[in-house]
């Protein structure tokens, strides 16, 4: 599947925006800078493929990118900026709910969280959003790279309590990373599943 190439399709502002679903979909959220365009990236093979997501006037869309014939990959705006105006969040809020609840090929959400950080009060928002609207989700850790073993071990503790108490929560944690290629095989294999 992955061999076969991403491509860009489109940033989306609104639910009639929405490609057909058509296809088999996964998408991905996470806290800004938690390092999702970099995994987008290593997954795809393509370096510079998750980008728009991160500049700023494109940070409400929700990108699309086709994988080869049969899958799409949706990278979810990264959440967590401060900065952003009320109106900004609400708009992006209704349509996040609007997407989640309502894209019948959308298969599994992988949220991803720091691998030195574990999940935190600001990831709560969208594992919550993920169990209302009954959207099985995956933790992937991200940045593996950076911890030692010991911490490594507690942060996965730290993970498989708080995916306990979340009904839509997949029970197997995928650790990455995007600099050292740690888990990006996993991955592919775990979404080229989900067909
Ligand atoms: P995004 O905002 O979630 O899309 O995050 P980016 O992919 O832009 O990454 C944020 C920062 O983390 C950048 O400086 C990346 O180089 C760095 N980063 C991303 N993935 C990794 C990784 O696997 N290992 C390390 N050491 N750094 C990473």
């Amino acid at each position: 599947l992955f061999a076969r190439g991403a491509e860009f399709l489109k940033g989306v502002v609104a639910m009639d925006g929405l490609p057909p679903g058509d296809r088999a979909e996964v998408c991905f959220a996470g806290r800004s800078n938690v390092g999702k365009s970099s995994l987008i990236n290593a997954l795809t093979g393509r370096k510079g493929l998750a980008r728009a997501s991160n500049t700023p006037g494109r940070t409400q869309e929700i990108n699309f990118f086709t994988l080869g014939e049969s899958h799409y990959i949706v990278d979810l705006p990264g959440y967590g900026y401060a900065n952003a105006p009320l109106p900004v969040v609400e708009k992006w809020q209704r349509l996040l709910k609007q997407y989640l609840s309502g894209r019948a090929n959308l298969r599994r959400a992988f949220v991803l969280i720091d691998a030195r950080h574990g999940i935190k009060s600001v990831d709560e928002d969208i594992l919550s959003r993920l169990d209302q609207s009954a959207v099985t989700f995956q933790a992937v850790l991200t940045k593996a790279d950076k911890i030692k073993p010991s911490e490594r071990d507690k942060v996965l503790d730290q993970v498989r309590t708080k995916l306990a108490t979340h009904p839509a929560a997949y029970p197997e944690i995928v650790l990455t990373s995007a600099e050292k290629g740690d888990g990006i095989t996993e991955l592919r294999t775990i979404i080229a599943g989900l067909g």
